[in-house]
């Protein structure tokens, strides 16, 4: 053990971390991901997720929309499987499990109490890795008592508003690293707490801060495309919980990075982000 529980991440401490693609690899290498997200007028979050685990690479993907995002989905993210909910507007059915290697659920998703119940349901019948964000994390924090059914080594990604309502208001900056440290501790999860030099804690309470990304990207969509691309990293059975999320989390803001030589910080759009999560991942392999 190290007596070290504080970590900056930077290219350096995740030299060799990314394995590469195998030559004689298939679709089925890097593993089938489900993503439940999108309701009437917040479908975007969905496109942008997914089409950021599309560029992290996953094998395949599957997208639980409701049935009014059919053809958006279809269309700007044509490599995705659509699987619409029998709902119009907002998701409330949740489909078989079975083929997926990792599920993704929240971005855009809405509050709707059918909703709740999918995610409740979520958390009781899942058995494969999770990445929680967005209104599946507002979900637990209106409703306290899923949080019990969260399975071990799940991934939220909260930003602080978010983390608030899942524990308690900080006194400040440091208080809030100190609630998000126990509250992985106490849940057994990884928990990311977004911002400028993103936080992860561990279950075992250690901390790490992300060293990339810069304020461009506090812009609509930047968190669903990092939601979609930690998917990616968590369907791939090569990496661990602990990689998945330091590099998910440093690709993503070197794609930021990136990005925002193009276009600027003002003119950089969440779809910015994603056009880059190929060449940030290739600088990591
Ligand atoms: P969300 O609030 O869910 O859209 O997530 C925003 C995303 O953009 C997170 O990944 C943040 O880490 C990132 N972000 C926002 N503001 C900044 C900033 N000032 N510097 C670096 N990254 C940022
Ligand atoms: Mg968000």
């Amino acid at each position: 053990t190290s007596l070290v529980d504080t970590y900056y991440v930077d290219a350096v401490l995740l030299a060799g971390r990314l394995p590469q693609r195998p030559q004689f690899s298939h679709k089925g290498t890097f593993g089938h991901a489900l993503l439940l997200a999108g309701s009437r007028g917040k479908l975007g979050a969905a496109v942008l997720a997914s089409r950021a685990c599309l560029h992290g690479g996953v094998g395949l993907l599957t997208v639980r929309v409701p049935a009014a995002g059919y053809d958006i989905l279809q269309i700007s993210a044509p490599e995705a499987m659509a699987l619409t909910d029998p709902a119009t507007d907002f998701v409330t059915e949740l489909p078989d499990l079975k083929p997926y290697a990792a599920i993704g659920i929240g971005p855009g998703i809405g509050q709707e109490a059918a909703t709740r119940d999918v995610l409740e349901q979520l958390l009781r019948e899942a058995d494969v890795p999770l990445v929680l964000d967005a209104d599946a994390l507002n979900l637990l924090g209106a409703n306290r008592e899923l949080l019990d059914l969260l399975p071990p080594d799940t991934l939220l990604t909260p930003h602080p508003k978010e983390f608030e309502r899942l524990t308690e208001p900080a006194r400040d900056d440091y208080h809030r690293l100190e609630l998000l440290r126990n509250f992985a501790r106490q849940r057994r999860c990884y928990c990311v707490l977004k911002g400028a030099y993103t936080a992860l804690a561990t279950p075992d309470g250690t901390l790490y801060f992300n060293s990339t990304g810069n304020p461009g990207m506090a812009t609509g969509g930047s968190g669903d495309v990092l939601t979609g691309l930690l998917l990616a990293l968590r369907t791939d059975q090569r990496l661990s919980p602990l990689d998945a999320a330091l590099l998910g989390l440093y690709a993503h803001g070197r794609a930021g990075d990136l990005a925002a030589e193009e276009t600027g910080q003002a003119g950089l759009v969440a779809g910015d982000i994603v056009r880059y999560i190929g060449p940030a991942l290739q600088k990591l392999t």
